[in-house]
């Protein structure tokens, strides 16, 4: 039995980037933990820290299967995120995005917890709308090969809905922007990733396309804080809400920071933009400002400077 008083929440994903992140943030606040992922990118490792902790929890499952376990709450995180990687087994993305919502919207609704998200920006697509507020329908290519991502995550904002209308659950949809920091896969082809062990190894790096499309990078401390806030709210609060960093960059600012940042002898090298590649992207966050009195406090040298520092500790030393 739960010792009383302690909430026992469920991360999926919880060995992930942001899900390890989470578990530390949960656990920092007095909670029980439960972390539940399959590897397939996250790892043990971003975990090991917790293994000893009484409070925390570690279990192999896969969310496209039943599971039944006691909580009080739920972060459904568990998905792969980069394009590199949800590409890689496309059927098994899809599957994962909404047979894994299924499950865990049938688990919040038996346990009648709350259930939170991890939606994103890629609901959008392509944008036609600039920034993106959560009224604007996206752009979305149902066809492409990032459409196994898109497609599943917006089918699984739609049964998160459907769930909250048709079964009463307290649901949170966080639409989540790049976020980057410490514990980020090194090899899962995104841009702060890629470009800072490029720039320790002293490689070139790799910009796609002219490097004029932007992106904004919320840093991974923020972005936690905001989910955080988000569980917080009340019922009605269901989202969707944009979490992220309203700061826009091109890709070549971020090459030109982190060659700068790292003092590194790299230059930059252009490469084929691949397919489907949304040219902007940044959200509007004036709902999370009002709803959750949040907004990202790390500006992205600062940012950087840590993450860059975590990974020359992690691969470098
Ligand atoms: P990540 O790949 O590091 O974490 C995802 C975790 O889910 C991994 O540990 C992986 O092993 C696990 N997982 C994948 N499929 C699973 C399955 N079927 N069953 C159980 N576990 C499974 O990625 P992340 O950046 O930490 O992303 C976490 C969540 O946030 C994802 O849902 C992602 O779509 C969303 N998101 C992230 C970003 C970002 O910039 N990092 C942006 C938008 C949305
Ligand atoms: N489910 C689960 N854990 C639970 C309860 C349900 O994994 O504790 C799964 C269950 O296997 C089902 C899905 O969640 O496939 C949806 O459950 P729901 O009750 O909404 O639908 P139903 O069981 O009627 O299909
Ligand atoms: N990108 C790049 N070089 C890289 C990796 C990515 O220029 O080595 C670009 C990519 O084309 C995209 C942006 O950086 O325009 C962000 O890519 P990422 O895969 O990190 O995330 P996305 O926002 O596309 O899901």
């Amino acid at each position: 039995m739960k010792a009383p008083g302690r909430q026992r929440i469920l991360v999926t994903g919880g060995a992930g980037f942001l899900g390890s992140h989470l578990c530390d943030r949960l656990i920092a606040a007095g909670c029980d933990v439960l972390c539940v992922d399959n590897y397939v990118t996250g790892s043990r490792d971003n975990v090991l820290h917790l293994l000893s902790d009484p409070h925390f929890e570690l279990m192999r499952h896969d969310v496209t299967f039943p599971l039944h376990v006691e909580v009080d709450g739920i972060y459904n995180l568990a998905c792969p995120a980069s394009p590199v990687h949800y590409q890689l087994d496309p059927v098994q993305t899809t599957k994962t995005s909404v047979h894994g919502a299924i499950n865990m919207l049938g688990l919040a609704k038996r346990l009648d917890a709350p259930i939170l998200q991890a939606s994103t920006s890629e609901v959008y697509g392509d944008p036609a709308v600039h920034p993106q507020p959560e009224e604007y329908w996206g752009n979305v290519s149902t066809v492409g090969p990032r459409a196994c991502y898109d497609e599943g995550k917006r089918c699984a904002e739609t049964l998160f809905f459907d769930y909250h209308r048709q079964h009463g659950l307290s649901i949170k949809v966080a639409r989540i922007f790049n976020t980057y920091g410490p514990r980020m896969h090194p090899n899962d082809g995104r841009v702060v990733s890629n470009f800072i062990i490029q720039a320790l190894k002293g490689e070139a790096l790799t910009v796609y396309g002219s490097g004029r499309q932007t992106r904004s990078f919320c840093y991974v401390d923020d972005l936690i804080e905001g989910f955080l806030r988000f569980m917080d709210t009340p019922a009605a609060v269901t989202g969707p809400l944009n979490l992220g960093n309203p700061v826009e960059f091109t890709m070549l600012e971020l090459a030109e920071t982190v060659i700068r940042l790292t003092g590194s002898p790299s230059r930059i090298e252009h490469r084929p933009l691949p397919q489907d590649d949304p040219r902007q992207r940044c959200p509007d966050i004036a709902k999370a400002k009002a709803l959750l009195g949040w907004e990202p406090r790390v500006p992205l040298e600062a940012g950087l400077e840590r993450t860059i520092a975590s990974f020359r500790d992690r691969f470098f030393a």
